[in-house]
């Protein structure tokens, strides 16, 4: 892997993040969403011959962070190129590579992604929401919760059941479904976030589907999914990093300004230190997300996936606290509006939760690497 950024990733991070700046903090989402597009960066991963740019995880995590270090991060990155882009690229059939990926690439098409679960959560091999045959259309039936950016989409890739007709037992299977398919029905979460993409709580009841919606392979299971899952925790690392350097940056243009005493607050170093912490705990987590997106590039599933968990989780631990020292060091100002960091607090709260809750990912390496036994 190597050490230091190639110059091609040096001049995608100073584009992206001349494009974010234009954008600022009061950015519209659809319009950024389409001038990333055009500029070739929401296809980054997605390959040549399907439009676009014939990258990886790498870039389009790049991307995704600096947009975030600009204040207008793109949530919907995570979901449609990242995971549906990767899963329909590598396991989707010519038709649906056709259908789906050049409009992925050039943002004409949204895809949002739902595997979670009420009564499942954390644990998707409890996923009940299963696809019966019907002649040779499925019948989906089940529920999700928090599913993102279900409005906007056209079609969300839902990860269902079916039954495997030797054992009985249920597989996972990837269908998508498109927005308004009958019996698919969606009711907004009110959540207490301020963000242009909203969750809502969804409700299959016997949506039929054609064959063709189902991606890859019946009895692939955890394999195709896991293809999609990886990019999804290295591009929260990317939000979570975007969403800690936009904060420490406002807190440092405040630090060296404002003065109470005789020098600029930034000279105590109960304010400095714990904003250099800050800035070091990011720094580190990026290395471990350039190392997962490495080796997701390099087609390591295995690598990548405890790379990824562990990137996940520095950046989720290190975006929460960067937020919180940089609320702390505007005082007052840090809960005003004007400021507008008060509402990250809240949103950095989603990286230490989703997709994967900081506590699981320390049960994945507790067991996984660590080979210790399970508690649960
Ligand atoms: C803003 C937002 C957007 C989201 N977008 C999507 C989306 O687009 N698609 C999608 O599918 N999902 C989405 N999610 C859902 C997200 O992935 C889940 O919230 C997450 O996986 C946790 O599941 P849960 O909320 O059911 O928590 P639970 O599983 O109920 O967990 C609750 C708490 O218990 C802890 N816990 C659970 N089991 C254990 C254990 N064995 N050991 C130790 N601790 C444990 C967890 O760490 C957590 O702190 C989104 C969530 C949010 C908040």
């Amino acid at each position: 892997m190597p050490t230091t950024e190639t110059n091609e990733h040096k001049a995608l991070r100073e584009a992206v993040s001349a494009l974010g700046k234009r954008h600022g903090r009061t950015y519209d989402r659809e319009q950024l969403w389409s001038e990333a597009a055009k500029l070739g960066y929401l296809g980054v991963n997605i390959p040549e011959e399907y439009g676009g740019g014939g990258g990886g995880i790498s870039e389009l995590s790049i991307v995704l962070e600096e947009l975030g270090a600009a204040g207008c991060p793109l949530l919907m990155m995570v979901v449609s190129p990242a995971i549906c882009g990767t899963v329909i690229a590598r396991f989707g059939t010519e038709d649906q590579k056709q259908t789906w990926l050049p409009a992925l690439a050039d943002g004409t098409r949204t895809m949002a992604f739902g595997i979670t679960e009420p009564d499942a959560g954390s644990n998707s091999h409890r996923i009940t929401t299963t696809a019966r045959k019907d002649g040779t259309d499925w019948l989906l039936t089940g529920r999700k919760v928090f599913i993102s950016g279900v409005d906007l989409a056209d079609a969300t890739l839902i990860v269902g059941r079916t039954e495997d007709s030797r054992t009985g037992r249920l597989k996972p299977c990837l269908f998508i479904v498109p927005r308004d398919a009958p019996g698919f029905t969606r009711r907004q979460i009110d959540m207490e976030l301020t963000a242009a993409e909203k969750q809502f709580e969804l409700t299959l009841d016997d949506v039929r589907l054609p064959a063709d919606a189902l991606v890859g392979d019946e009895d692939a299971g955890l394999l195709q999914l896991f293809a999609g899952l990886n990019p999804e925790r290295i591009m929260t690392a990317a939000f979570a990093i975007g969403m800690g350097r936009y904060a420490l940056a406002r807190a440092i243009e405040y630090a060296r300004d404002r003065t109470v005493w005789d020098a600029p607050i930034g000279a105590h170093q109960a304010i400095a230190h714990p904003l250099a912490q800050a800035h070091i705990d990011l720094e580190l987590a990026r290395l471990m997300m350039q190392k997962a997106a490495y080796l997701y590039d390099a087609g390591d599933d295995v690598g990548a996936g405890e790379a990824a968990n562990m990137a996940k989780y520095a950046a989720g631990e290190a975006c929460v606290r960067a937020v919180d020292q940089s609320v702390h060091t505007l005082g007052g100002n840090g809960l005003t509006r004007e400021f507008g960091l008060a509402s990250l607090i809240t949103a950095a709260r989603v990286a230490r939760i989703a997709p994967v809750s900081r506590e699981m990912i320390l049960n994945y390496v507790s067991h996984q690497t660590l080979g210790l036994p399970k508690s649960y």
